[in-house]
């Protein structure tokens, strides 16, 4: 089963995602952690990725999106499931995502919205530590370091995120607003959506998930076909 899993920063889609990763022994591409890699090499494309992300927080164009999802599915095993966190965003970014799929016999079975709003991401974002050397994440209230505000392993210091600016964060949030409402249309219409509260704690949303992929869906029109069940 390949599953999407989407929603607004700070909607705790990174945190769902690692659960479900491990739970499913599924592979994971997290889009953004692979953009921020990509953007510390000292490279053209590393460059523009850097600036693209860290200084506007807009998207990354779909051309290069593609290449990158291209390079990381030839790495892959393909025959275990998949994840994909925070890729696709627009209906662009999916169309994409169904052709490269479909070159190798895959598609995407089920795609995960969790719903927050505006208030809540920016107050989840405004908490966000992460340590600057093993980029393990932090939550001042709902997920604090042992010690301060260093990190646990490293004993680091732990830093805000570069994007995580209210500036940045408006811009972010404004734009998954405006992009994504046509995806998520498009994709309920495929009769493969689940959208689900992300207003609560992180177990009892991981186990609505969990209890959504084990049911079975009635697939309506679009370009899905069918659906099997997670393990
Ligand atoms: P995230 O860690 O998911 O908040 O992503 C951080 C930044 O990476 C975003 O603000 C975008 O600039 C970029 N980014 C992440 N996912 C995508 C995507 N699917 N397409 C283009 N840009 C992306």
């Amino acid at each position: 089963m390949n599953i999407i899993i989407m929603g607004p920063a700070g909607s705790g889609k990174g945190s769902q995602a690692k659960l479900l990763v491990k739970k499913l022994n599924y592979q994971y591409f997290e889009c953004g952690d692979v953009l921020r890699e990509k953007s510390r090499e000292k490279s053209p494309l590393g460059r523009k990725i850097d600036r693209i992300i860290h200084q506007k927080g807009e998207l990354v164009p779909d051309e290069i999106m593609a290449k990158i999802v291209d390079n990381w599915l030839e790495k892959i095993d393909i025959r275990r499931g998949i994840i994909f966190d925070g890729f696709p965003r627009n209906l662009s970014q999916y169309r994409l995502l169904k052709k490269i799929l479909a070159v190798r016999n895959l598609k995407i079975d089920r795609v995960i919205s969790l719903k927050v709003s505006k208030e809540v991401s920016i107050q989840r974002l405004s908490k966000r530590r992460i340590c600057p050397k093993c980029d393990l994440e932090y939550n001042l209230v709902t997920k604090p370091p042992k010690e301060d505000e260093l990190c646990d392993q490293c004993r680091v210091k732990l830093i805000q995120r570069q994007d995580d600016t209210p500036r940045v964060i408006e811009t972010r949030l404004a734009i998954y607003r405006k992009t994504t409402s046509r995806l998520v249309e498009f994709i309920h219409r495929e009769g493969i959506l689940e959208e689900i509260d992300g207003e609560r704690p992180v177990e009892p949303i991981f186990a609505e998930i969990l209890a959504r992929l084990k049911t079975p869906k009635h697939l309506g029109g679009g370009e899905a076909t069918t659906s099997t069940p997670a393990r």
